[in-house]
């Protein structure tokens, strides 16, 4: 709780009962049924106790008690004295209150209407369950819910389950009802319950947990998020623990996205080049399927950076990756950065026809680039391209010749003086 609230509170409690006189104030405060003590200690109740355990704020509302009192100085004597009591009584709240809390529960908290959370009166919760489980239960900011092995019965779930989820006991009386609302989908349903089953089982032939998965929720909202869920068995009751795993999904993602981006020009690396041109290679032959490879090389480049300077060379690297994504935009185009100033391209299902409409619109791409290059063939950035396509007829052949071929092809393409576009015979 905000101690600025809190001071707010204390100031209208002081506010409120400054027009009584002194002899008044006396009066109520020695009267244990006052509507000034009573007030005062629902506000302790409502704004200060239940940040308890946090050691600092008590020692913070003693500071601010402190601080009133320099701020009443120069209010009336009513101000003055209805500080120097409530302060008092803060004293005296806190003390009842910490020993009270350390017979109860390490966890000072009150419960205060459960009904949306707990099967009342098919599970009534004794004295002791209130005190020690219950209070836990009910607090942990964990989404929790607690099911009956035997009946199928959702038990009790806590307020985090009901922040998270938006269901309440009533929207999912049962483990069935869950189900159905958690994954309205019938097949992916049918997928969770298959998934949750086998761990279930699991669990019990060796006498462990429930081992966490990630399933799919749909909130009560509509909205869907991926939670981690795992359990715990204990007799006839099952524990499901939530944990929300959005993001951690969205942080492997990041990851997985960097660990297979090339960082200069912004595409593809070499290792998710490696990765992708085995199963291209592998669907081409499956399907029966044409494949074709660009392999381009800027001409000249390591005079255009002796020319312009690294930097520069760096800028021209990124320009041309673009022109070269430009040119191959198809759904199933992958274009990589293959190494230095070298590209590589992957028309999945493309003949050699496609693969020479790609490269000329690479080049005509550049051209519109435009980019200078003093000791350049046209005196402005080109590259050669050679290309490699697979048919049916030459399916012997492994990725690794195949790769072959669109180097022999680009040196080729070298070889007839750059800005060139060649093919391996
Ligand atoms: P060719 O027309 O025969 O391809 O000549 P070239 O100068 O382009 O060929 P070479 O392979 O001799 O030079 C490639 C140059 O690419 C050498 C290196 O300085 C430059 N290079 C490689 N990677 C980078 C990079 O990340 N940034 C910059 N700025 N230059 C790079
Ligand atoms: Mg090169
Ligand atoms: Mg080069």
């Amino acid at each position: 709780m905000d101690s600025i609230f809190i001071k707010q509170s204390l100031c209208s409690l002081i506010e409120y009962f400054s027009v009584d006189d002194c002899e008044k104030i006396k009066h109520n405060a020695t009267n244990v049924n006052s509507d000034l003590r009573n007030k005062a200690y629902s506000l302790f109740e409502n704004r200060i106790t239940s940040s308890l355990y946090n050691k600092e704020l008590i020692n913070n509302i003693n500071l601010l008690f402190n601080d009133l009192k320099q701020q009443m100085m120069s209010q009336s004597s009513q101000h003055r004295l209805l500080v120097e009591i409530l302060h008092g009584w803060w004293h005296e709240w806190t003390y009842v209150y910490l020993m009270q809390s350390k017979v109860v529960t390490n966890l000072p908290v009150e419960i205060q209407n459960v009904t949306h959370l707990t099967h009342g009166n098919t599970q009534p919760l004794r004295q002791h369950e209130l005190s020690h489980y219950a209070n836990l239960f009910i607090q942990v900011p964990i989404p929790l819910c607690n099911v009956s092995m035997v009946t199928g019965d959702v038990i009790r779930i806590n307020q985090r389950f009901v922040d998270v989820f938006g269901y309440t006991i009533e929207d999912v009386p049962t483990l069935k009802v869950w189900w159905q609302k958690a994954y309205p989908d019938p097949e992916y349903r049918e997928w969770v319950l298959e998934t949750w089953q086998s761990a279930l089982e699991y669990a019990k032939n060796h006498a462990t947990d429930i081992q966490p998965k990630h399933y799919q929720v749909t909130c009560k909202n509509g909205q869907t998020i991926t939670m981690e869920i795992s359990g715990i068995v204990i007799e006839n009751e099952l524990l499901a623990i939530f944990k929300d795993a959005t993001q951690q999904i969205a942080a492997e993602d990041i990851l997985r996205d960097m660990a297979f981006l090339d960082s200069l020009t912004q595409i593809a690396n070499r290792r998710r080049f490696d990765e992708k041109i085995v199963q291209e290679f592998n669907k081409a032959i499956q399907n029966n399927q044409p494949l074709s490879i660009l392999l381009i090389d800027i001409d000249f480049f390591k005079n255009y950076n002796d020319t312009y300077g690294h930097l520069a060379g760096d800028e021209c690297l990124f320009q041309v990756a673009q022109s070269i994504c430009s040119a191959a935009s198809e759904t199933d185009d992958f274009v990589a950065r293959y190494g230095g100033e070298e590209f590589v391209v992957i028309l999945p299902t493309s003949q050699r026809e496609r693969a020479r409409q790609v490269a000329e619109k690479i080049q005509q791409e550049l051209k519109t680039l435009s980019l200078p290059h003093k000791f350049g063939q046209t005196n402005e950035i080109t590259v050669s391209i050679g290309i490699n396509t697979i048919h049916s007829s030459a399916l012997k052949a492994n990725y690794i010749q195949f790769l072959e071929g669109a180097d022999q092809a680009l040196y080729k393409a070298k070889q007839q003086g750059r800005n060139s576009i060649a093919y391996i015979d």
